[in-house]
């Protein structure tokens, strides 16, 4: 059972701000930027490089959750970046398939 599927079976504490029948989002423990929110799909895929066509809907639904967070959060006016880390090169250090919702800053390109 990864990390995440323990939050999201309230197990370990999180501070979950969304949810819906597909996703659970909550606060990154260690924040990159003023709002830092992970979204979770339920159904634990390892990340996008291991999603099967069967996951094609959710992989929107953790898209459209990302908005709804981002609107919640009211970053969406001033724009917000959401990051997929796909493996260890990338940085990915949980694998369960989350999407970072980073925004509250300026954020710079290409990232390091
Ligand atoms: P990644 O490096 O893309 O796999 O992202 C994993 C993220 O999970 C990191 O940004 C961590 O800070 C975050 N994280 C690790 N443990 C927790 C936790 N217990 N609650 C919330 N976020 C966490």
């Amino acid at each position: 059972m990864t990390l995440f599927e323990k939050i999201i079976a309230r197990e370990i504490p999180a501070d979950i701000v969304y949810e819906d029948d597909h996703c659970v989002a909550f606060r990154d423990i260690n924040p990159a930027a003023p709002t830092h929110v992970l979204v979770v799909p339920r159904k634990p895929v390892v990340n996008v490089a291991e999603a099967s066509a069967e996951d094609c809907e959710l992989l929107g639904r953790v898209l459209l959750a990302a908005q709804a967070v981002a609107r919640a959060e009211g970053i969406d006016g001033s724009g917000y970046r959401l990051v997929l880390n796909n493996g260890v090169a990338a940085g990915q250090s949980v694998f369960h398939l989350h999407c970072h919702v980073l925004g509250g800053r300026a954020l710079s390109w290409p990232p390091g």
